[in-house]
């Protein structure tokens, strides 16, 4: 008996495509909300109609991550679910040394390399345990040991957990800190008091609870010109040029996947000198010589985000992407700078964050949550700012429809005539 003759209300177990895609997708049956999807809505420009329009879920999941994630790569992995690409088996249940996964890693690091342009002289590293494990991944690997001078722009709250953890593994100092701003600003460069001792310097390069972002970023004055990033929060939302930089990592639950799998991008000079208290899995060269693969990899993650690569290149890659972005962000900010100090965003404009939006209301907490209250109710949800530092917080990544921004910014302007 063929697959496709037993075709019924479960054909979803026992159908079997050729390829990823419409017979499978046809035969889902999706939950009431999902069936309001439309696959060409995802890209489509901002219309009147998406004013009102409630998104393609039904909602503007604006939360700082996990995120939202572009509903074509959802609707991909759904098709590829149970059956992935005619294998039989989901991608979670075959072995990551099979050829299958091998293929999905590979045209994973083939295409972030594509989109960042990561040159040769770097290796991409899928690693596991979160952007906080590389706070400690980075001296334990860059550093001889614990006396080892480094030195941390502290431009936020990441940034202080990256230097506190590091302090552990090397003599980490602040070579400048936003502390007493409230995290408001970023460092003239020469303001930056680096120790040409240091092993390396260490930024955040979007704090995501604060909404600071570089726009350029500094000199390492260290002699071996060492430059770490977090990139977490702004990874893959604009070009970068990855020659700057000795380590990049980000975690991918906010532009680029799920949670669960962290990516590091390594210059190969720097791999193979971890501290001999370095554990296995932290080591950059357990990772590099077996190419992700040394344990079990987090393998749903690193194909959502080939599938996700995948997305951004066909978009026309990372500097379309950006100007996208940057249309987004705009159109926020200048509604929140037209309010009248209405809405109030305390972060200096120059250095404002393309991805994340924080902001308060001059009349207070109480309106603050009434806010939020009344934009989850028209279906814009997770604006709530981060617990530490309250207000309003709109995350507005890659995969944030225009249309969502459009939406949140006719709220704000209808709340505060409806509010004065
Ligand atoms: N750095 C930044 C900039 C972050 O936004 C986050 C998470 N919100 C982290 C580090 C920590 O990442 P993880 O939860 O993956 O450990």
């Amino acid at each position: 008996m063929s697959a496709a003759a037993t075709a019924g209300p479960n054909s979803i177990l026992l159908h079997r495509p050729t390829s990823a895609g419409p017979a499978v997708a046809s035969s889902i049956r999706l939950p009431a909300r999902a069936s309001k999807v439309s696959c060409a809505a995802v890209a489509a420009p901002s219309s009147p109609h998406a004013l009102t329009g409630a998104g393609e879920r039904g909602v503007y999941n604006f939360a700082a991550g996990p995120a939202t994630l572009p509903l074509s790569v959802l609707q991909k992995a759904q098709a590829e679910l149970v059956d992935y690409r005619g294998s039989g088996m989901s991608i979670m249940e075959m072995s990551h040394r099979g050829k299958e996964f091998d293929a999905a890693i590979k045209k994973a690091e083939a295409d972030l390399r594509a989109l960042l342009a990561v040159p040769d002289t770097h290796e991409v590293l899928f690693l596991q345990g979160g952007a906080t494990t590389q706070f400690a991944a980075v001296p334990l690997n860059l550093c001889a040991g614990a006396s080892d001078p480094v030195d941390f722009v502290v431009s936020g709250s990441w940034s202080d957990k990256a230097f506190k953890e590091a302090k552990k593994y090397s003599a980490a100092s602040v070579a400048w800190s936003g502390k007493d701003g409230k995290y408001t600003a970023l460092p003239q460069f020469d303001a930056i008091k680096q120790n040409p001792e240091a092993r390396f310097l260490h930024i955040c390069s979007n704090e995501t609870i604060h909404g600071v972002e570089f726009k350029d970023y500094p000199e390492p004055k260290n002699k071996s010109g060492i430059l770490v990033a977090d990139m977490s929060s702004n990874f893959c939302s604009k070009p970068v040029d990855v020659s700057r930089f000795g380590i990049i990592y980000a975690g991918a639950q906010k532009n680029v996947g799920p949670s669960g799998v962290t990516i590091a991008i390594v210059r190969k000079d720097l791999v193979g000198n971890a501290q001999p208290i370095t554990p296995v899995m932290l080591d950059y060269k357990t990772h590099a010589d077996n190419a992700s693969l040394y344990n079990t990899p987090p393998c749903f993650a690193i194909y959502i985000c080939g599938l996700v690569f995948e997305d951004l290149l066909a978009q026309g890659g990372l500097a379309e992407v950006e100007k996208k972005n940057q249309h987004k962000a705009g159109i926020l900010y200048d509604t929140i700078d037209a309010s009248g100090g209405y809405f109030i965003c305390p972060v200096e404009k120059s250095v404002r964050s393309l991805m994340n939006v924080p902001f308060t209301l001059a009349k207070g907490a109480d309106f603050e949550k009434q806010f939020i209250a009344e934009a989850a109710k028209e279906g814009m949800l997770q604006l709530k700012g981060h617990r530490s530092v309250g207000g309003v917080r709109a995350s507005i990544y890659n995969a944030m429809p225009l249309s969502g921004v459009e939406k949140l910014v006719t709220f704000m302007k209808d709340f505060q005539a409806r509010n004065p």
